[in-house]
């Protein structure tokens, strides 16, 4: 069982128009999933079979769908109810291009803060591997995320989140970031523009707190320091995409069920990669196809240097 915690989930809301351009009117069909980096990474794991508490707040009739759209994939629904109405994100796919309008999300006040802070010191103690996604909410403090990871700082915390959050949230120590190599410049305010530049970043970052480090970087695989500073190359192989939104959720997954199986280091790296390839070859945001897995697991290669 896993707990993965979505402070911030958005009803996604898709729509594919090829000739797509402002300034015009289009009639297109719009498709909704329970979105929020947090419960693509539910998704995920529920389709590699492992068992999913989901928490954060949901809100008003949008939080309504979601919870019963998670409901009917076998993910708990552990959110807090509040009364901000959880936001919708749209993504506008044409012919090569994606439009993005992404919503902040609506206040969430100290009540309903409070009540999601004494469900996680009241629960966290019953999973080994905790999952933390995405962006707060307004209302909620920047150091957030660092509260979380101290709460639970005997556990395998992975925190995927970016910006203000990830640079306060890394002070809590968690188990795990996984910033992708925009998020890594952002986090050190400078750009990394060959190989050894990223790998000096890295190895800054990691020394900030963190116990492992995975630096994804799309279609060039990752790089990964654990906690005895090791570093690891991870070399994945060429592969036609669709959509890769959310190969970072499936990332962590993969990542996520590979420690809770107790998997090598090895093995759980090759998992993760192969999860975040295959949700980049479908058209669905946080999706896999179990059987691409397994074949580019065996294509997936982690090297030590
Ligand atoms: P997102 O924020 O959209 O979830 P991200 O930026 O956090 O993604 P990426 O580094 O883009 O994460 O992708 C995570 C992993 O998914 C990569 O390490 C790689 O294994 C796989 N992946 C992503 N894009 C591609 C691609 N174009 N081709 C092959 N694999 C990809």
């Amino acid at each position: 069982m896993i707990l993965t915690i979505t402070l911030n989930p958005a009803i996604d809301i898709r729509y594919e128009i090829d000739n797509f351009e402002i300034n015009s009117i289009f009639r297109g069909k719009a498709s909704k999933t329970a979105g929020g980096k947090g419960l693509n990474v539910s998704r995920v794991l529920r389709l590699l079979g492992e068992n999913v508490e989901a928490s954060g707040f949901l809100g008003g009739n949008s939080g309504d769908w979601i919870s019963s759209k998670i409901e009917s994939i076998g993910i708990k629904d552990k959110f807090i109810k509040t009364d901000a109405e959880t936001r919708s994100c749209i993504a506008i796919l044409g012919k090569g291009t994606q439009t993005e309008i992404l919503e902040p999300g609506e206040k969430v006040s100290t009540n309903y803060i409070d009540k999601f802070l004494e469900f996680f010191k009241n629960n966290f103690d019953r999973f080994e591997t905790i999952c933390i996604s995405g962006s707060a909410p307004q209302g909620v403090q920047d150091d957030i995320y660092k509260v979380l990871c101290e709460i639970a700082n005997n556990k395998k915390v992975i925190l995927d989140t970016s910006g203000k959050f990830l640079l306060k949230g890394i002070e809590g120590n968690p188990y795990l970031i996984k910033p992708n190599k925009e998020e890594l410049e952002g986090m050190l305010g400078r750009e990394l523009l060959t190989f050894s530049e990223l790998l000096e970043g890295a190895k800054e970052i990691k020394n900030r707190g963190c116990k492992n480090l995975l630096v994804s970087l799309g279609k060039d695989g990752a790089i990964f320091i654990d906690e005895k500073n090791d570093i690891y190359r991870v070399s994945i192989p060429k592969v036609n995409i669709k959509n890769p939104v959310g190969s970072g959720d499936s990332t962590i997954a993969g990542f996520a069920y590979g420690l809770n199986e107790n998997k090598s280091p090895e093995e759980t790296l090759k998992l993760a990669m192969a999860c975040g390839i295959s949700n980049a070859m479908m058209d669905e945001t946080g999706n896999i196809d179990l059987d691409v897995v397994k074949e580019l697991f065996n294509k997936v290669k982690v090297e030590k240097i």
